[in-house]
């Protein structure tokens, strides 16, 4: 799996497995770890989870599958890259650590791989900056950044050692390719694409589905390579499907051509002027 330098000293997978709406129900806990343990024996390095996502139950399931996987010796626990947000109404001086103590909990690990700020709430962007650093000075997390986060908030945040930031991304929203996209190239940081696929709409696209048919994939795997032909860019598709995260996988080794990239901007035009950053 091709990988991505954080400016902050690491390197994280381009492609990774989403968790939103896992850890929701508990009947379908067996068939979610599962899922994701599968993710994991097929290659998949970088898995994104939140302590919003299931209230803490997607954290379990993430933490039950790694665990299985770790004793089964499918993986090693330094080839995974983990990924969780703190809520912003925890990401205080003292809520933040506090939460980050419960997400490993539920997790079952000593440290998560990259920390973010799910989304910029009451508390001043330096003061959870300084609660993520001491996390990383304690070794509880590797890397901290953020998500949501606008050109506005980052140049407000002014914050180097921030690796990265998870925003909305995909053909159906290509608003950050404006502003935001450049001013994170520009300083080494990565932006993650959630919902790359439109929470599977892009599925459905006629457009896309046509040029995927002349070549032979599916318009899913057009509009997750498309993503992943961005430079800088990481993308953290959710699929519970197998035959989903196969394919995801798969669409990470397409590249496309220079008239495939024209036809994919006809169909999905990129921005013409700055427009306020979208968020699911
Ligand atoms: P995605 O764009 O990843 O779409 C997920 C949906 O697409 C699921 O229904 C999935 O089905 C389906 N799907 C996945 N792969 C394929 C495929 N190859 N062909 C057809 N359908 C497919 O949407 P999400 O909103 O889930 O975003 C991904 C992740 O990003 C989240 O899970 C979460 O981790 C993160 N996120 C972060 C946010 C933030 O504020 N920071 C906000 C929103 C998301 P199935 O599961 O059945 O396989």
């Amino acid at each position: 799996m091709r990988t991505i330098d954080l400016p902050t000293q690491g390197k994280i997978p381009v492609l990774g497995l989403g968790t939103w709406r896992l850890g929701e129900d508990p009947a379908l806990r067996r068939e979610e770890v599962t899922a994701v343990r599968a993710a994991i024996a097929m290659g998949y390095r970088l898995i994104d989870t939140a302590e919003m996502y299931g209230e803490g139950g997607a954290e379990q399931v993430v933490g039950q599958a790694i665990a299985e996987a770790l004793r089964a010796g499918e993986v090693r626990r330094e080839a995974l890259f983990v990924v969780s947000k703190v809520y912003p109404h925890n990401a205080s001086r003292r809520g933040t650590p506090a939460a980050c103590a419960r997400s490993l909990a539920r997790l079952g690990l000593d440290r998560i791989d990259l920390y973010l700020l799910h989304w910029r709430g009451q508390f001043p962007l330096a003061e959870t900056a300084e609660a993520m650093r001491s996390l990383v000075d304690k070794g509880l997390i590797a890397h901290w950044g953020v998500s949501n986060l606008d050109t506005a908030d980052m140049e407000e945040l002014a914050a180097p050692d921030c690796a990265a930031d998870q925003v909305y991304y995909s053909l159906g929203e290509r608003g950050p390719e404006f502003s935001l996209l450049p001013w994170l190239r520009g300083r080494g940081m990565p932006l993650m694409a959630y919902s790359p696929i439109d929470q599977g709409a892009l599925a459905e696209d006629a457009g896309l589905q046509n040029m995927a048919r002349r070549r032979g994939v599916t318009a899913a795997q057009l509009a997750l390579a498309w993503v992943l032909a961005q430079p800088g860019v990481v993308a953290i598709p959710k699929a519970v499907s197998e035959t989903h995260q196969r394919d995801n996988l798969a669409a990470a080794a397409l590249s496309l051509s220079a008239d495939e990239l024209a036809e994919i901007d006809r169909l999905h035009p990129p921005p013409r002027r700055k427009k306020p950053l979208s968020m699911i």
